[in-house]
């Protein structure tokens, strides 16, 4: 009997040899042999006739072969093969291909797949470069062993709407063989699968049994659209999409309600904590800083810990939020502590703190993977005894197992660079009451996918700049115009602005690449273009202390010019700096780009962003420089670099701890999401007339033995 825990071994046909090349591919078990999706279907139902193919589309073909050979050119042996009768025929072409010889027989019947093409000597020819096939049909083998079995996989694999699988084994395991095992194991497979999902939201959501939606996910129906497939639209890929997001949303929600059960610090707001608040503001906070900032005092006050997401563009004014925040809770008697994802980030936040909270009068220390151990010691030993009030640093804080005395405030700036949320559990004593937590992030994220990468948080969002800031300029011209941007620059900087030139990370030499173009151009701005100016130069391979160096005097405007890389990415701010140029523009990412020019646009001045472009710029480079162009609007820009990157490059994904899907994508599945959302939340808010307490507890077994790892949940329960 096989049931989903069954080692795949002993399914029909595998056994340890090919269980062992299965294993390459994470497969170990039924449920994941289940699992391995076709990545494709191919309509052998209605295969097109060569007369219907066109060039540039990709396209399957089945049809007859009428010759094939090899040809040995000067470079490589080509294996070509005709296809089709009469005027109808089709060419393929495989390089390299010595080994297809002996596989190909006129007469066999085979399925191809691959882009069409113009044949370059003959126009009105077709060709298919390298196409993947399949025998589906050989009159010789046949003859051989006409047998029943034979004939009938003949019928899976023609006739049909067909899976497509990858394939594994270095290629021993192809999508015929996955076929006929899958084909045969669900076969052997008696009775219905467990569906832990509650039979009410089954209902709700029509919802056909686990069982049929395993059988007509490899083996679509008769009659569904090769459309609705790729859309993963029909109803078995629905079910299963919707079975991961829902125990996905399960999970967040428990992991939330658990955390809300949980004893936090209940901060105080009094007279005297809303005077020391006053007192630091620099400016009149926006309404949107207002809003945000009651969001979080609410939290704040709550005896359950804070787990907040506060999203925000560029330049929006995140930090003055968090020192706000900050200032409660030590008026509070509580430290804090503020983690950023770079030296050079914790050392301007220090600085700034250092500036806004003077009146206060706080004791504020920075802690940096770089300093000296004596150093480090010191500060350690301050933090430990609770003298120091508010810690600013790098994940040396969590690193270096920093202890705190009463630790009541953990804020991340820009998190998703670096997960750390399960983490701040080691920063507080055993026994204490859990710190409150906000993140902040300056990538926007689209609201459904927010809620389920940060499903656990509460969001808070900033949505409006700082008053009197004139919009950015964005140029974007080849670098044949050179000579223009740099008196360009030198005019600027001669009105008292100063400027970023940012050079990209190049393919080739990786980091060597980089910090080449960097300095070398640093050495040559300095020498030519630029030479009446002050031009400095940051690099990542700079000690700490240097970039500490050059940062404070660009800050403080001995440096006119400052050449980097994408060291100064993320959260640099210096408000005089009103020009940013990008060299190679067309290398760097959309949200790179975005951020890069965040770093400009912080004062009064006119700001320009330059965007130059050197070489071949790609369909997709174009579209970015476009964007950038056309819209300053961050949730625009990081829809378009979903889209372009997908959801895993979006986040990174090791470092979000992004779920790791089986079948659900993000981006395709967002609909399915907030449904999966919403009947998750509809679940937890039972028992009721329709949920039971034992459906309930089943869904949350089911979720803890086989989702909880997947998803990185490993809090819940
Ligand atoms: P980010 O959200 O990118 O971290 P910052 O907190 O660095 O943005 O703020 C960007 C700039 O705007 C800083 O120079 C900051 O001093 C200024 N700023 C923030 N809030 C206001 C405000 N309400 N009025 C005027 N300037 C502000
Ligand atoms: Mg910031």
């Amino acid at each position: 009997m096989l049931d989903l825990s069954t080692n795949v071994q002993y399914v029909k046909g595998i056994g340890p040899r090919y269980a062992a090349m299965l294993l390459e591919k994470g497969i170990t078990t039924v449920e994941d042999l289940l699992y391995y999706l076709p990545f494709r279907y191919e309509d052998r139902l209605n295969p097109r006739g060569i007369s219907e193919l066109r060039a540039g589309e990709m396209a399957s073909v089945i049809a007859t072969v009428r010759t094939s050979g090899l040809f040995r050119t000067r470079r490589m042996p080509l294996f070509e093969m005709t296809v089709g009768e009469g005027r109808n025929t089709l060419k393929c072409i495989w390089f390299n291909a010595a080994y297809l010889q002996d596989k190909f027989r006129a007469g066999q019947l085979v399925a191809l797949y691959g882009k069409v093409e113009a044949d370059s000597r003959h126009p009105d020819r077709l060709q298919i470069m390298q196409p993947q096939f399949e025998i589906l049909d050989d009159p010789i083998e046949r003859g051989a062993q006409a047998d029943e079995e034979q004939r009938k996989w003949q019928t899976l694999e023609t006739g049909r709407i067909v899976p497509i699988y990858e394939s594994a084994g270095k290629g021993r395991l192809t999508a015929r063989w996955f076929r006929r095992i899958i084909h045969g194991m669900l076969e052997r497979m008696e009775g219905e699968l467990p569906d832990a999902i509650p039979p009410a939201v089954r209902g709700q959501m029509g919802l056909i049994d686990r069982k049929s939606a395993f059988w007509q996910a490899h083996w679509p129906e008769v009659g569904e659209s090769l459309a609705q497939l790729q859309a993963a639209r029909t109803p078995a890929l629905f079910r299963l999409i919707f079975e991961e997001l829902f125990f996905l949303e399960l999970g967040l929600e428990l992991k939330r309600r658990k955390m809300r059960a949980q004893t936090g610090v209940s901060f105080a707001i009094n007279d005297q904590v809303r005077a020391a608040v006053k007192r630091i503001l620099p400016f009149h906070p926006t309404a949107a800083q207002k809003r945000v900032l009651k969001e979080i005092v609410d939290d704040m006050r709550e005896p359950s810990p804070m787990r907040r997401l506060l999203q925000g563009d560029v330049g929006s004014g995140k930090t003055i939020v968090a020192f706000e925040a900050a200032v409660i809770a030590i008026e509070n008697g509580y430290q804090v502590a503020l983690m950023a994802p770079t030296e050079i980030l914790a050392t301007q936040h220090y600085l700034s703190a250092r500036k806004i909270l003077e009146k206060a009068g706080y004791r504020i220390v920075l802690l940096t993977g770089s300093q000296e151990a004596s150093r480090k010691q010191h500060t350690r030993r301050h933090i430990a005894q609770g003298s120091a009030q508010l810690v600013i640093g790098t994940h040396a804080l969590i690193q270096e197992s920093v202890e705190f005395d009463r630790l009541g405030l953990v804020i991340v700036d820009e998190q998703h660079r670096f997960g750390v949320m399960q983490r701040f559990r080691l920063m507080k004593k055993p026994g204490e009451a859990d710190p409150d937590v906000l993140v902040m992030t300056a990538t926007p994220i689209p609201r459904t996918l927010a809620l389920t990468l940060y499903g656990d948080l509460d969001t808070s969002v900033l949505d409006e700049l700082p008053p009197g800031r004139t919009p950015i300029k964005t140029k974007r011209v080849g670098d044949d115009a050179a000579e223009k941007v740099w008196e360009f620059v030198r005019k600027q900087v001669k009105a008292g602005r100063q400027a970023y030139v940012v050079y990209p990370v190049i393919d080739d030499g990786a980091m060597e690449g980089e910090l080449k173009a960097a300095i070398k151009m640093h050495d040559q701005l300095r020498k030519r273009e630029l030479a009446v100016l002050r031009v400095g130069l940051l690099h990542g391979r700079m000690s700490a202390d240097e970039k500490d160096a050059t940062m404070a005097a660009f800050q403080r405007g001995a440096i006119d010019v400052l050449v980097s890389t994408t060291v100064i990415e993320v959260g640099v701010d210096v408000p005089n700096a009103s020009v940013m140029v990008v060299e190679h523009a067309e290398r760097f990412g959309l949200a790179q780009l975005h951020q890069l020019r965040g770093r400009i646009g912080r004062g009064a001045a006119q700001s320009y962003c330059v965007l130059m472009t050197g070489g071949r710029v790609s369909p997709e480079a174009e579209e970015r420089l476009d964007a950038m162009v056309r819209t300053q609007d961050g949730f625009e820009i990081a829809e378009l670099d979903l889209q372009q990157r997908g959801p895993g490059e979006f986040f990174g994904t090791k470092q979000a701890g992004m779920p790791n899907f089986r079948v659900a994508n993000l981006l395709r599945d967002r609909d399915v999401l907030e449904l999966a959302r919403k009947q998750a939340r509809f679940v937890l808010e039972g028992p009721n007339a329709q949920i039971t307490q034992q459906e309930i507890a089943n869904a949350v077994m089911h979720l803890r033995a086989h989702w909880n790892r997947r998803y990185g949940l490993v809090e819940v329960g």
